[in-house]
């Protein structure tokens, strides 16, 4: 529970809550590509970037609880650049051997080079297939939302490989025949890539472990990144619920304290009850994936929960706010756009829900 962190984890959220406070409200109305040019460089300094790499100082035991902490608090600071403080993680890379290691994963976690993802396909598309000749790989197919992938140097790809498999394959963006077929931002400001490959023709070494075990390698990294949006749905839903507290406690315009409806302080309490057990969830979760559980289920289950959560406590604080919350620059404007696309990104809501009640009635899986 949030209750519950030892003392490096207390002085970690302390760290991070003082972050947001010095280095990243203070850039409200500077550029956001200049504010996060100069959130990446305080965290350098501050020693928070490197918490996503292998190496970090975070012991192992508490690991993913750290990363929710931290997370968290940034978030409930609703700061510029959020994206800026942490540097890449490993994700399908993690103990990825030679020549990987050194031509994509070091230069990854040194900000030499840029990785993205590539697993959604267009629905009309055959799914992407590779064939081993001798040392090369021959890939063929299309992958229709690659976050960062116009300006990524590579594409960690899920590739079918002939008599092997779903894959994962690292494939480097100025490959002959990968084709950048469109660009495109979403709702939320994020900026995607729309990829073809033509026999696009890479060495056999950038498959990344061993041929056929790509799904496992995919799964665990969007895993890690579901539970990365539950803890930032975590922290908005904190500053959500401070916004409407303090508005609810300030008078209207006949001097009443706007709190004082019941219908509105009826809405007020759901939230908070709904905030209330995302947070439980979630640091109840993270301490199970720090004792080696399996945490597959409880994953899907606090990355709905939380951002179907956040969305609906935007949408209702905009409500009880009144239309200045739809101010183009509003702070719950901004918010209402960015949080929406989480209940699609990593997963659609509807497609986790049938694969929790999948893990249960056929796999024997997941807790409540
Ligand atoms: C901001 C953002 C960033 C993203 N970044 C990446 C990225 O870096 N790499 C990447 O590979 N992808 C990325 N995606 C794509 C994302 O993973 C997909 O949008 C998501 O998995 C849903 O797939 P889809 O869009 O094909 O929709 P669909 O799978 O077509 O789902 C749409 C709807 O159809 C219904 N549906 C679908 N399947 C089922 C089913 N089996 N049973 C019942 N109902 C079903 C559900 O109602 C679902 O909500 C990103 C998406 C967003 C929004």
């Amino acid at each position: 529970m949030p209750e519950q962190l030892n003392p490096q984890l207390k002085a970690l959220r302390d760290q991070c809550a003082a972050f947001a406070r010095e280095h990243m409200l203070p850039l409200a109305d500077v550029d956001h590509g200049d504010a996060a040019k100069k959130v990446r460089a305080a965290s350098k300094q501050a020693g928070l970037f490197g918490l996503t790499q292998p190496d970090s100082a975070i012991s192992k035991d508490a690991r993913q609880l750290a990363l929710c902490v931290a997370r968290e608090t940034l978030a409930a600071a609703n700061p510029p650049a959020l994206d800026a403080v942490f540097g890449p993680g490993a994700g399908v890379l993690g103990h990825v051997g030679e020549p990987l290691a050194s031509t994509h994963l070091a230069p990854l976690l040194a900000g030499e080079k840029r990785g993205s993802f590539g697993f959604t396909e267009p629905d009309d598309a055959k799914p992407t297939r590779g064939v081993i000749k001798g040392e090369r790989l021959i890939i063929d197919g299309q992958k229709s939302y690659v976050t960062g992938g116009a300006e990524a140097d590579f594409i960690n790809t899920l590739v079918r490989i002939e008599g092997h498999g779903p894959s994962m394959v690292v494939i480097d963006t100025h490959t002959e025949g990968v084709i950048l077929d469109k660009r495109f931002n979403s709702l939320d400001g994020s900026h995607h890539a729309a990829f073809r490959f033509e026999n696009a023709d890479v060495p056999v070494t950038h498959v990344i472990g061993e041929p056929g075990q790509g799904l496992p390698k995919a799964m665990r990294q969007i895993g890690d990144v579901r539970l990365l949006f539950a803890a930032q749905a975590c922290g908005y839903l904190i500053w959500v619920m401070d916004l409407l507290q303090s508005h609810l406690q300030s008078p209207d315009k006949d001097g009443a304290a706007r709190g004082e409806k019941d219908v509105v302080r009826w809405h007020y309490a759901d939230l908070r009850i709904k905030a209330f057990a995302a947070r439980s969830m979630l640091y109840r979760t993270a301490r199970l994936a720090d004792q080696g559980e399996n945490i597959v289920n409880e994953g899907m289950a606090c990355k709905v929960f939380a951002t179907e959560c956040i969305g609906e406590a935007v949408d209702t604080a905009i409500q009880l706010v009144g239309g200045n919350a739809l101010v183009d620059d509003h702070p719950l404007a901004v918010l209402y756009k960015k949080v929406r696309a989480w209940r699609l990104a990593e997963g659609a809501s509807d497609v986790l829900r049938l694969n929790i009640g999948r893990g249960i009635l056929e796999l024997g899986k997941g807790r409540i």
